[in-house]
């Protein structure tokens, strides 16, 4: 390094290039040794490493600063992420051994496969909807709504209460979520619970 001198400002933030015009990254410090200031060191930023090499190995400081090739091959490389391990590229040339210490997690994603057998219906099922009884008006004939608040059935049309004899009573469905008579509504052809005000499947 003798006739030649170079400063921090100088050098720090420029790309580094080796003597084959290949881009090594952007110097970003030097390190000085003060036991022996002929062992200070340029830091190159590779990215995911710091290279240090010898500022002898420095060849020319313009816009860039150019590093002979053979000095990079020899050149001191630690990891970012962990600057206490160094690791010594001593005999191979610019190839850097990074210890692998990223685990590998394997995501065992459990594939959820919707049960294809089909739910058959019991055999012995609660009288099917045909054995249903709707609770009709005496008077005119429409279907009436039981109100679970009065527990009393209504007829709409005539706008009266009607009584449902217990024979009839026996075979109107009931709503599977609270337990009271459901009202058959023939505009939709559907069972609703004036309880839950909802209508039921049944
Ligand atoms: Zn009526
Ligand atoms: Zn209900």
């Amino acid at each position: 390094m003798s006739g030649k001198s170079i400063t921090r400002g100088s050098v720090i933030g420029l790309n580094a290039y080796t003597t084959e015009a290949k881009l090594i990254g952007k110097v970003t410090d030097l390190e000085i040794d003060l036991a022996d200031p002929r062992n200070t060191m340029i830091v190159i930023d590779k990215g995911t490493e710091l290279v240090k090499l010898p500022v002898s190995a420095i060849k020319a400081v313009g816009d860039i600063v150019l590093i002979e090739s053979e000095a990079l091959a020899n050149a001191v490389t630690m990891k970012k992420s962990a600057a206490e391990t160094r690791v010594e590229a001593a005999t191979q040339p610019a190839q850097v051994t990074t210890p692998t210490t990223t685990t590998t997690t394997t995501a065992t994603t459990t594939a959820t496969t919707a049960p294809t057998t089909p739910v058959t219906q019991p055999v012995t099922q609660a009288a099917p909807a045909t054995q249903y009884v709707i609770p009709r008006c005496p008077n005119c004939g429409s279907a009436l709504i039981y109100y679970p608040k009065y527990r009393a059935w209504y007829c709409p049309k005539c706008r009266k209460y009607v009584t449902v004899s217990p024979d009839v009573l026996s075979r109107v469905p009931r709503c599977p979520y609270c337990g009271n008579y459901l009202s058959y509504i023939e505009q939709y052809g559907k069972w609703y619970c004036y309880n839950c005000n909802r209508y039921v499947e049944i």
